[in-house]
Formats: C-alpha cells, sequence, structure tokens
C-alpha cells in the first residue's frame, strides 16, 4: 500500500513538472507555426517529452528504459543522434540543416532545427519517419 503511494506521489511530481515546463515554452514558441499540433510536437521536442522507452519508464509504464541495441537511455535525443538504423535517413536530414559534424548533441540539433522556420518544418515533417510517437 505504501509502495502504491509512493508511486503515485512520484508520476504526480513528475507530471507537473513536465506541465510547469511545457507551459513555460508554450508561450514563447507557440507562433511558431499557426498550427496547434505542430506546436505541442515542437514544445515537446524542446522539453525532452516525446514518448518513448526512456520517459514511459519514469513513469513506470515501460520495464526497460534502455535501447537494447547499444544499452543507453532510449531518449529522444538517442532515436535521432544516434540509434543507427537512421544512419543513412540521418546524413540526409543533417545536411539540409548544414550540420557538418556527425557527432552533435540534442541542444546543437535544436539550434540548426530552430535557425529557420523552413528548417523547423523540414524537420518537424521528418519526425515521422523516425520510430517516435
Ligand atoms: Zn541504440
Amino acid at each position: 500500500m505504501t509502495n502504491l503511494w509512493q508511486t503515485c506521489t512520484l508520476v504526480m511530481t513528475n507530471l507537473w513538472q513536465a506541465c510547469c515546463k511545457l507551459k513555460l515554452l508554450s508561450g514563447t514558441i507557440s507562433k511558431w507555426t499557426g498550427n496547434r499540433v505542430q506546436d505541442r510536437l515542437i514544445a515537446r521536442i524542446i522539453s525532452k517529452t516525446i514518448i518513448t522507452p526512456s520517459l514511459l519508464h519514469r513513469f513506470n509504464l515501460h520495464p526497460d528504459p534502455l535501447c537494447i541495441v547499444c544499452n543507453e537511455n532510449n531518449d529522444i535525443s538517442h532515436i535521432l543522434l544516434k540509434r543507427k538504423k537512421y544512419a543513412s535517413f540521418r546524413v540526409i536530414i543533417w545536411n539540409k540543416l548544414n550540420i557538418v559534424d556527425p557527432n552533435i548533441t540534442y541542444d546543437v540539433l535544436l539550434s540548426h532545427v530552430f535557425t529557420n522556420k523552413k528548417n523547423l518544418t523540414m524537420f518537424i515533417q521528418t519526425l515521422k519517419y523516425f520510430d517516435i510517437s
């Protein structure tokens, strides 16, 4: 019973923090596109709250937060930057975003994505080819 209560408290705390972060961000990014769905997706990209095994694990909804191939934390950053199955696809996107260095951080990727609206639109459209929801 105690264990269940602790789990509930943890989930609520995490949800509260995620909500605060999104609320904070939504004020500054709402003008990026006129599209509510896309704006929400952009807020999730910035706050790293895209649904991934790693994020689900934090809410006790997924047994394993690690990538089964490389044993790294299976979050949005890993999926976009590291996962091998997207290597050739990544080359095309990186080229369109003018990213030369193949070993970049998530923040550097975002800085290229948010350089202009053309990059942002292209990036949002390509996200559907990655195995994320
Ligand atoms: Zn991996």
